[in-house]
């Protein structure tokens, strides 16, 4: 069976980096028809937090990456938190396993200097454990070569004396990483592992683990890390990282994956549904080279995907970002708001601009731009040209996009002041702003009573 799966430790907010190896073992898992797993890798107790799961799992559910089995929802193969697993004894009754097989053995440490290792031995120093000495479990590292074939980098051979022994259980009880991840992801029958590049040097060790209990090893593909513009590993340093971040900057979900998906995965088209896309996901074609993450390019594909999907649907994906972002939702019907997405949508790429953007079609107490006060509303010409623009808006009856800019050309040809600067004093004074969809398009959608209840307040 195809088993995959993530893996996070719940020390921090869910990064891109993170969310994209998560979508890859997601993806393979769902073509493949297989199952995808989260586990929480939670044993370094002074970092780990439950808010920290919480919100990995909040924003994983965002990403629309769905999980099989995991912490929240259980599982034949539980508990998916490593450290109720750790409670329950696993790490250390599979310790006495390779103890017993003279592969990993304890090390007492001294009482006075718990960094200086006093004594090594296979039996149970009870007597030093009852005494309060720091003991630990470590893993006895054999002499020869550690070979394997990851998926994407083929063949990776390490010296086994370059690797020394190494901790499996700590003095506190809790397993170290490199050890749990080995077992539970040979009791959890996991087939699959896709993660980070930064664990190439992790695989041999656990790949000696895997020997020595006569363990089948999972296939390892490691992925090539995102980068920062510099080059060197994303990391807080180059900005924000976090899922939650992009998501209240009002990127949608599928705009994040598939800006993701791009990153290491070429497909032909560069603007897709990652969901559609899942049949031809394939592992072979990740591509081996450090990819850069460009936020501009994320709110390219962003605002592709804006314009591309079902009105009513970017509609309603708004609206959940509103409430999640916690601003004042629109309480207009639904057909002008609909309206308004779509002449908004034209000139936007995420959903925080499409809010500045609408502003004005959905409440009437928009603040006028400055740029907008100081070279047009105060300019001499402006009270003329917008008692003109009343009385041409109050008896317009086509209030279609064809009449609105009939209305418009024709105060234009009065020359109370240059075309540019009639349509612009009109744009400032229905909308507070310079920049806004197409003018007439505008006035159609605001529609006569707000247009003129507009140009009225422009002249008080
Ligand atoms: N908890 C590890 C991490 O977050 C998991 C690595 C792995 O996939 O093996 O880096």
């Amino acid at each position: 069976e195809i088993r995959l799966r993530f893996a996070p430790s719940p020390t921090g907010y869910l990064h891109v980096g993170g969310a994209r190896t998560a979508l890859f073992n997601w993806l393979y898992a769902r073509k493949m028809g297989g199952k995808f797993i989260l586990r929480m890798e939670d044993t370094d107790l002074q970092r780990s937090s439950k808010e920290y799961e919480l919100a990995i799992m909040e924003a994983l559910r965002w990403c629309g990456i769905d999980w099989d089995e995991g912490p929240d929802v259980g599982g034949e193969f539980g508990p998916y938190r490593q450290s109720e697993r750790t409670a329950l004894g696993i790490y250390k009754n599979y310790a006495q396993i390779l103890i017993e097989k003279q592969r990993a053995y304890y090390t007492v440490y001294d009482k006075l200097d718990n960094k200086k290792p006093i004594l090594t031995t296979y039996d149970y120093p009870k007597e030093y454990v009852e005494n309060g000495h720091d003991v630990t479990i470590s893993f006895k590292v054999l002499p020869g070569k550690t070979r394997f074939n990851d998926l994407l980098k083929g063949e990776i051979e390490f010296d086994n004396s370059t690797i020394e022994d190494f901790v499996m259980i700590k003095s506190d009880g809790f397993p170290t990483y490199n050890y749990a991840v080995v077992i539970d992801d040979h009791l959890m029958k996991i087939s699959h592992v896709f993660r980070g590049e930064d664990h190439v040097s992790n695989t041999p060790k656990q790949l000696m683990i895997y020997e020595a209990f006569g363990w089948q090893p999972p296939q390892f593909m490691h992925i090539p890390l995102i980068l920062g513009f510099d080059r060197t590993p994303l990391s807080k340093r180059h900005g924000a990282t976090a899922v939650e971040h992009f998501r209240t900057i009002g990127i949608l979900s599928r705009g994040l994956m598939n800006y993701l998906a791009l990153l290491g995965w070429s497909v032909e088209e560069e603007i897709f549904n990652v969901k559609e896309k899942i049949s031809s996901f394939d592992p072979y074609k990740i591509s081996n080279k450090g990819v850069i993450f460009d936020p501009q390019k994320l709110e390219w594909v962003n605002g592709k995907h804006m314009r591309m999907m079902d009105t009513e649907e970017l509609w309603n994906e708004f609206v959940e970002w509103i409430k999640y972002t916690q601003k004042r939702i629109p309480t207009c019907d639904k057909q002008y708001a609909l309206k308004v997405i779509r002449i908004c949508r034209e000139k936007v790429n995420t959903l925080s601009q499409l809010y500045e953007m609408s502003y004005s079609f959905f409440f009437d107490d928009f603040e006028y731009q400055q740029e907008f006060v100081n070279e047009y509303l105060n300019s001499p010409y402006a009270e003329r040209l917008l008692k003109a623009a009343l009385l041409t808006f109050q008896q317009l009856e086509n209030w279609s996009v064809e009449g609105t800019e009939k209305a418009c050309r024709q105060l234009a040809e009065l020359q109370i002041a240059s075309k540019n600067k009639t349509f612009q004093l009109l744009r400032g004074a229905v909308t507070g702003k310079l920049v806004t969809p197409g003018l007439f398009e505008t006035l159609s959608v605001l529609g006569k009573q707000k247009v003129i209840e507009r140009l009225e307040k422009a002249l008080s």
